[in-house]
């Protein structure tokens, strides 16, 4: 665990009480985070109502999270799906190949890695900052609304088009013809501030996001509700998954495979009336072991942090992403995405 990833980690505070530590197979593996939106008053309900998930926002999502070590509670990773699985199919690993994986065929690996360098931003919370707030959330995690607008201005005013993820996807796969500055914006997790901030700033400025979900999440306080899902779509959005219960992909066995990735897309599909192929992997975490369950799931594109280079075989699957500062102005977002297109493969 890094210091900056043990700055945001207030396991201790945020301890269930032991009634509620005793549903280990409930909690989400990212309670680590800030609470944002756990203010006096609402955090018991919270903690009663969802077992822990006041605390699952937000530092999963973190570029110094991502080695796989920094579980807050590594345990219950193999059995999370055992008691609590809310999909479908049986406990194979790899789970099911669907449709959405194999519809298409793949050029190679060399033209896949060309053409992956539209830069990507990753965003979290768009919300006030609260008094509880650490200084590392008030710069990777949240970003006030008119932060967030002046970012979304900037990055249009510099002639940058938002594309979905499908957009990137035709072209990465079939070489579609993409707008001279492409960026694709995404926001992870699900909570409701994304809905109800993020979502409306975007169409004001005309531009479209994608959102990666973890389902578990959906309907409980300060998350995102089903409708809110269906209602994205509707508003000229894209859904990806972001698990089930936001659990790193690198500790998977058993059933795990299944719960978190093929019911969380089939879910968010059915919810979204979308073909929900592309994935976000919490804590940016992911190894090669995981592609070909990724594949078998039905997931055409995976998107990581910076961590990591894109993956050699498989580029499509380790997508980069920017993890959006909210003290960024915004001509300091454009000289990163500027950045990032130009140090990026040479697009085919
Ligand atoms: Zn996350």
């Amino acid at each position: 665990m890094s210091a900056a990833r043990r700055a945001i980690d207030p396991v201790d505070a945020d301890r269930p009480d032991d009634r509620l530590a005793s549903r280990q197979a409930d909690r989400p593996a990212d309670r680590n985070a800030d609470r944002p939106d756990v203010r006096p008053g609402r955090r018991q309900l919270l903690l009663a109502g969802v077992a822990g998930l006041g605390g699952l926002a937000l530092a999963g999502c973190t570029a110094n999270g991502n080695t796989g070590s920094a579980q807050s509670n590594p345990s219950s990773t193999g059995g999370v799906g055992a008691t609590t699985t809310p999909g479908t199919g049986s406990p194979t690993r790899g789970g099911t190949p669907t449709a959405g994986g194999q519809a298409a065929a793949r050029p190679s690996a060399v033209v896949m890695h060309g053409r992956a360098s539209v830069p990507v931003l990753c965003y979290h919370q768009v919300r006030p900052y609260a008094g509880d707030d650490t200084a590392y959330v008030r710069s990777m995690l949240v970003i006030p609304p008119e932060k967030f607008a002046a970012q979304l201005a900037g990055i249009k005013a510099a002639g940058y088009t938002a594309i979905s993820p499908q957009q990137y996807r035709d072209h990465l796969f079939a070489g579609a013809a993409l707008p001279a500055k492409p960026v694709v914006l995404s926001f992870d997790d699900g909570k409701d501030n994304q809905f109800q901030q993020a979502m409306p700033a975007l169409r004001k400025h005309g531009m479209t996001g994608v959102f990666f979900i973890m389902t578990v999440v959906l309907g409980q306080r300060g998350w995102m509700t089903k409708d809110d899902v269906k209602k994205l779509v509707d508003a000229g959005m894209s859904v990806g998954s972001h698990t089930w219960d936001h659990h790193m992909v690198t500790k998977y066995s058993g059933t795990d495979y299944t719960t978190q990735l093929v019911a969380s897309r089939e879910l968010l599909s059915g919810l979204s009336g979308q073909d929900v192929v592309d994935f976000a992997y919490p804590y940016g975490a992911w190894n090669t072991a995981i592609l070909p369950h990724l594949t078998a799931a039905g997931y055409r594109t995976a998107y990581q942090l910076m961590d990591k280079p894109l993956d050699v075989k498989r580029p499509e699957l380790s997508l980069r992403r920017i993890l959006a500062v909210s003290t960024w102005t915004g001509p300091e977002v454009v000289a990163k995405l500027d950045a990032f297109a130009r140090d990026a493969p040479s697009r085919s």
